[in-house]
């Protein structure tokens, strides 16, 4: 019988489970509230149980991503609910009695689109989150970029725009670019639900402005082929096409692009991008 590949997207609000074929088919799907993890586990286990050979996992972090490590695959210190220190992956592969294998939820989002996505084969994409936090993941060659531990692109600091005396909503930085352009960021920025926002409100220039100095950031420092731009506040596609001119105009001729036109791109998969990395990861594992 031909193998079925375990998928778990572990989300700060949401776990999104799937079984899929070697292709990146999804056979079935399931939605798990996040709660403490002694609450959401068992649903997790009942819908893989029997049914997956390896599973991968990506997840909200911090997380122990090296797979020579006695903690691979555990969450490390953060404020969720009983989560610091979880032992997420071993857990799971022991309950299930299959192989895990697990990175970053950006990470996992990168491999999906750089798999079965519109930057399928491409030699070096990043991936940027910007919903309830922000994050980048790179890829190379199709493979999850980590260093040391993971990098954590979503607390590098941006130039503050003059004018603006927001108070960022990270509670390390006071000016990185998690704290004045993730969700919470614009929904403090706007006083109301961001979605509610009209595209022509100057609060998204102010946005734009913060996220085309990140995109500059990857630019310069990894060379990608593609950046790909999901999670929620990126739906508001409108803010596509200021980022990549604002960010044109601050590499000011420098690296040669006249356009990103095709470089900063949406995500392409539907929002399945990080469940579908997830199960690259199981299918990596097993080849
Ligand atoms: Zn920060």
């Amino acid at each position: 019988m031909e193998a079925r590949y375990g998928a778990l997207e572990a989300g700060g609000t949401k776990m999104v489970c799937a079984i899929t074929d070697v292709e990146g088919g999804i056979l079935d799907r399931c939605r798990i509230p996040t709660g403490h993890p002694e609450d959401c586990l068992p649903g997790i286990v009942d819908f893989f149980r029997g049914r997956v050979d390896a599973l991968g996992i990506g997840t909200f972090g911090p997380v122990d991503v090296d797979p020579d490590s006695i903690r691979y695959g555990d969450i490390g210190a953060c404020v969720k609910d009983g989560w610091s220190g979880f032992p997420l992956g071993r857990r799971l592969s022991d309950e299930l009695g299959v192989p895990f294998s697990v990175d970053t939820d950006v990470n996992a989002a990168c491999l999906g689109e750089c798999t079965f996505g519109s930057s399928r084969g491409l030699g070096t994409v990043a991936y940027i989150t910007v919903g309830t936090g922000i994050g980048v993941g790179l890829c190379i060659s199709g493979k999850p970029f980590h260093g040391n531990r993971h990098p954590e692109g979503g607390h590098i600091k941006v130039a503050r725009i003059p004018g603006d005396v927001m108070e960022g909503v990270c509670p390390y930085h006071p000016e990185c670019i998690e704290g004045l352009a993730s969700g919470p960021a614009l929904r403090r920025r706007f006083c109301r639900d961001p979605s509610t926002v009209p595209r022509d409100d100057p609060g998204w220039n102010v946005e734009a402005e913060y996220l085309s100095q990140f995109v500059c950031t990857c630019l310069l420092m990894y060379s990608p082929d593609r950046i790909v731009m999901g999670g929620g506040v990126m739906g508001r596609t409108h803010l596509f096409g200021m980022v990549r001119e604002k960010a044109v105009e601050h590499l000011g001729g420098y690296l040669d692009h006249d356009s990103l036109d095709d470089i900063v791109v949406p995500a392409s998969l539907d929002g399945n991008q990080g469940v579908l990395g997830a199960a690259q990861l199981a299918i990596d594992w097993l080849s």
